[in-house]
């Protein structure tokens, strides 16, 4: 059976305020993404790249056109579906959002409190596990200002990935890394989807990564279209 599309977009349009304000800022958007795929998002900034992942990510309603995630239309869903979908999304932002009161364990754990069907003891295991598949089983219980800024990055990794999402979205991820931390993040992001089979979108203005996608997608002025070849 060919992979089937996790997420299919069909001229989706996105407008920002109301009145003499209004304002479009995503543009017929199509496109298709496929189960266990890489794909890289570039675009200058401003271009809609992170309004789009957002809507990908049912973190803000669809207004025009057909948004498909899992299986699920999104464009006018009930908020309790948007709550569904979202449970089997991993987000990864530009800054980590750690919360700073908790331990790297501790947060990479809160993500599996939202599923019940894991214990305590369960939920604290594949925290560790997590953390040891990023590299640090021995900073589980460092606070994130005991942290590096690719450390904490690679606990949002754990953290976004602890609960096998079927989707990861990760926006701009290694903006605030240097050029080996960010490469690093971005290999283990890939390595752990790939072992998980979970398909991930990710938005970069970072050229030095662009190799790790299977197919790389450009936003400009809200249109997208597919980069045949890769830039080196
Ligand atoms: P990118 O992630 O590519 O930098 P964004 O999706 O953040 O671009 O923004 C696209 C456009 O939408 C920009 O012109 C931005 O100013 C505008 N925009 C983003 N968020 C909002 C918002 N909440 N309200 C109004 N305009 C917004
Ligand atoms: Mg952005």
């Amino acid at each position: 059976m060919p992979p089937e599309p996790v997420i299919s977009i069909d001229r989706v349009n996105h407008y920002f305020g109301t009145g003499q304000l209004r304002k479009q800022v995503l543009y017929e958007i199509s496109a298709e993404i496929l189960a266990g795929e890489v794909v890289i998002m570039t675009g200058p900034s401003g271009s809609g790249k992170t309004t789009l992942l957002t809507l990908i990510g049912a973190l803000r309603s669809a207004q025009e056109g057909s948004l498909r995630v899992l299986n699920q239309e999104l464009n006018h869903a009930p908020s309790d579906l948007l709550v569904q979908v979202r449970r089997n999304i991993g987000y990864i932002f530009q800054a980590h959002n750690l919360l700073n009161s908790l331990t790297a364990r501790q947060n990479v754990q809160m993500s599996l409190d939202l599923h019940e069907e894991v214990s305590e003891k369960a939920a604290q295991k594949q925290a560790e596990e997590m953390l040891d598949a990023v590299g640090l089983a021995t900073h589980a219980s460092y606070y994130p200002h005991e942290l590096s800024g690719g450390q904490k990055q690679r606990v949002a990794i754990a953290r976004a990935l602890v609960s096998q999402p079927k989707i990861v979205l990760a926006d701009e991820p290694t903006a605030a890394l240097d050029k080996k931390s960010g490469r690093d993040v971005v290999e283990i992001m890939q390595t752990l989807a790939k072992q998980q089979g979970s398909t991930i979108l990710l938005v970069t203005h970072d050229n030095r990564i662009l190799d790790v996608a299977d197919r790389i997608l450009n936003m400009e002025d809200g249109r997208l279209s597919s980069l045949s070849a890769i830039a080196a």
